[in-house]
């Protein structure tokens, strides 16, 4: 079954220090391929507490989309973990350059544990097992963070990370399901991440069969995420979710 795991569903620094929400990223399986998206804080204890439980040597790969913390602090446990402790050399790491050089977020003994390390480019290919997906652009983040689209055989789903708005933005991740991190409530011009306003435009513009609202800032959560989605729901005339903690999307029913 295709289906796409919320292990965490934090955004932003406080949400994620007090652990308002989880922070363990995202599992996703893909045409019998698991890949783990982001491993935040407390992935693993959340693969582990899942139910049914995930077990983290499923894995077959696990791509950081940039290097902060709230998405990277679990990576070199779940690089372990993913690999029986080392014992079981196994699976791709997919991470930005500036992940893996100065100051790397991946520790240099983990990277010997799996197959090999790709490094993510603008506008470059990947695959891992029968999972394809190509990062169209980079994104306006402070870090390198790049937005994903993944090519399943039935179905793409696009992931708007961390980012800035910038115009075009939506052209690049027009997936059947698009996930999008929507930290902020308002918009505040400093911070780059992405507003429910702009958010609602690109959900207009792209019109996907499915979009999934994640990755909440203290502003979000006090909103109710759900209520936001619902409201969008009608509003657009788009089906709009909001990401629970342990929420699983069936991805086969969004299949024309
Ligand atoms: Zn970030």
């Amino acid at each position: 079954m295709n289906k796409i795991k919320f292990l965490g569903t934090a955004g932003a620094r406080f949400v994620v220090m007090k652990q308002l929400r989880a922070s363990g990223g995202i599992w996703l399986t893909l045409d019998d391929t698991n890949v783990m998206i982001d491993p935040g804080p407390g992935s693993l204890v959340r693969c582990l507490s899942s139910k049914p439980k995930l077990n983290p040597m499923d894995l077959d790969g696990i791509i950081l989309t940039h290097r902060h913390i709230d998405h990277s602090n679990d990576i070199n446990i779940m690089i372990e973990a993913m690999t029986n402790g080392g014992f079981k050399k196994k699976g791709i790491v997919f991470a930005p350059r500036d992940a893996l050089e100065d100051d790397p977020v991946v520790l240099k003994y983990a990277r010997n544990q799996v197959e090999h390390i790709e490094i993510l480019k603008e506008k470059c290919k990947y695959h891992v097992g029968n999972i394809f997906f190509e990062t169209p652009i980079q994104l306006k983040h402070g870090v390198e963070t790049y937005g994903i689209n993944f090519r399943g055989k039935t179905i793409s789903i696009s992931l708007i990370t961390d980012t800035d708005y910038f115009t075009g933005l939506a052209s690049h991740f027009k997936g059947d399901i698009l996930i999008v991190n929507v930290v902020m409530l308002e918009d505040k011009s400093i911070i780059e991440h992405l507003c429910l306003q702009e958010v609602e435009q690109i959900i207009t513009e792209n019109n996907p069969r499915l979009a999934i609202l994640t990755h909440f800032g203290m502003g979000m959560v006090k909103a109710k995420p759900w209520v936001i989605a619902d409201t969008l729901t009608e509003k657009l005339g788009v089906k709009v979710i909001a990401a629970r903690d342990g929420m699983q999307v069936d991805i086969d029913q969004y299949i024309k």
